[in-house]
């Protein structure tokens, strides 16, 4: 008999499920409280959707029950994701190993899953805010019963996906209601705090240094009773902005700043920057710079080597007058301004709101989840897709393939409704 279903949520992951559950023959309603399916989608990748990546690994991930994100990707790998768009009409071109559409705009990657999800016979319901969601047993003919109250009325089926994202720029329609309906369920949920966002710092020399991108490593601390603890670091173009540090590399971080600051612990970044060579390598470079540019004024010293307002800054906290001649700088101040290059401290007062974010850490606990199938372990025919979930992914199209993987597997494994079938089935012998 044909299952009929509800999806909460018509982002990436909700889209997915959707059509995933409908090529299995469910009959499927996706319920979106925004005006349209996919907003966020539209902003990814600046507006190219960064849409995968040809390299994954479990590092990629970071998830409350590790191995949880691996297992559910291993069922829906990268190649699966590539066949998959490749089924919708979209080519892909990968960089470096990031995945992003031919024609570099995300709205082919919107427009292919809506085309898709309408032939398949998805009904698409937008201006329809789930307000709570019910159990109600499963029905005489065995299946699961649930219902769903919106703002358009109620809305019943045999099984519900919760594919409603998190609180990460609520601006395209993830405004963390998705948490309280699986509250509701009885699902645990891990603090969400704002992931893959800017960083700010305390110090008065950022409006100075605002603007300018520079390669960077960046390692970041949280002092601890028991010594200093490296929580992460990452490597990349690094922005300096009016109130701290953007760019990759302070993304890539700042999930270990939200919780450490979260937990109050005191966080600082260590920023090196000339990661390309070690302290004793870039004291000879600058020695032999010294013995290049002699005869001008120090503050033309590091032009080679930094954006100008970044090198008055070394210049300055190593005490180098900017009108002393290059050729009079001592050894020990070539020293102390190649220390001052490889270790900036810079303490981070906190991070920006989620507004920002591109993605939450956080969510519903996966020690409550069914790894094989993205089924709730609490609820039969309660499922889960995407963000909403307790797993965050670094920059480079990782929480992407999260949304198309659990999407897929919640909605076969919803259609299918084997795994509660089995397990009832085991339970009884
Ligand atoms: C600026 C930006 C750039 C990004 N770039 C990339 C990138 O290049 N690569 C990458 O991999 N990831 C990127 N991400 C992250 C990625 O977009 C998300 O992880 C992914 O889209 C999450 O999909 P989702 O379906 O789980 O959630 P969402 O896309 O947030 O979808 C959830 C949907 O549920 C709806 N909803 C919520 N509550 C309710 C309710 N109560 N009733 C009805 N509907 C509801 C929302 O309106 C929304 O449409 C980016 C994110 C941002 C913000």
């Amino acid at each position: 008999m044909e299952r009929k279903g509800i999806v909460i949520g018509g982002g990436a992951s909700g889209l997915t499920a959707a059509i995933w559950a409908a090529r299995s023959g469910a009959s499927v309603t996706v319920l979106e409280h925004m005006p349209r399916v996919g907003k966020k989608i539209l902003s990814t990748g600046n507006g190219k959707c960064n849409m995968t990546n040809l390299r994954m690994s479990a590092d990629c991930y970071r998830c409350g029950t590790p191995g949880f994100p691996m297992k559910v990707i291993e069922r829906f790998p990268v190649s699966e994701t590539l066949r998959f768009f490749r089924s919708m009409g979209v080519m892909t071109t990968d960089r470096n190993g990031y995945v992003y559409p031919a024609s570099g705009q995300a709205q082919t990657v919107l427009d292919a899953l809506r085309g898709e999800a309408e032939s398949r016979g998805v009904r698409t319901v937008c201006d329809c805010t789930v307000v709570s969601a019910e159990y109600s047993g499963p029905s005489s003919d065995g299946s699961d019963g649930f219902t769903a109250h919106t703002s358009a009325g109620d809305f019943s089926a045999d099984f519900l996906i919760l594919a409603a994202g998190s609180m990460a720029a609520p601006s395209t329609g993830s405004d963390g209601s998705g948490y309280g309906l699986a509250k509701s369920f009885g699902h645990g949920i891990k603090k969400p705090l704002p992931a893959l966002v800017q960083l700010r710092c305390e110090g008065d020399h950022f409006g100075a240094l605002a603007g300018i991108r520079t390669e960077a490593k960046i390692a970041l601390y949280a002092g601890k009773k028991s010594g200093d603890v490296l929580l992460a670091e990452d490597r990349g173009e690094l922005q300096l902005t009016a109130y701290g540090l953007s760019g990759i590399p302070a993304f890539q971080v700042s999930r270990y700043a939200a919780e450490a600051l979260d937990k109050k612990e005191r966080v600082y970044a260590s920023v090196d920057f000339f990661p390309s060579l070690d302290t004793e390598g870039l004291i000879s470079e600058l020695k032999e710079q010294r013995g290049f540019l002699a005869c001008r004024d120090s503050e033309t010293f590091l032009d080679g080597f930094f954006h100008k307002r970044l090198a008055a800054f070394f210049l300055k906290q190593a005490g180098i007058d900017k009108k002393r001649q290059i050729s009079a700088i001592p050894d020990r101040k070539l020293e102390r301004l190649a220390e001052e290059i490889k270790e900036q401290i810079f303490p981070v007062s906190g991070v920006n709101s989620f507004d920002a974010a591109q993605v939450c850490s956080g969510g519903v606990r996966t020690s409550e989840i069914d790894a094989g199938t993205m089924g709730s372990l609490l609820v039969p025919g309660l499922y889960f897709a995407g963000e909403i979930v307790d797993v965050d992914g670094i920059c480079g199209g990782y929480n992407l393939q999260w949304a198309w993987s659990s999407g897929y597997l919640a909605g076969v494994s919803a259609a299918r409704g084997r795994d509660w079938t089995a397990r009832i089935q085991d339970m009884t012998g």
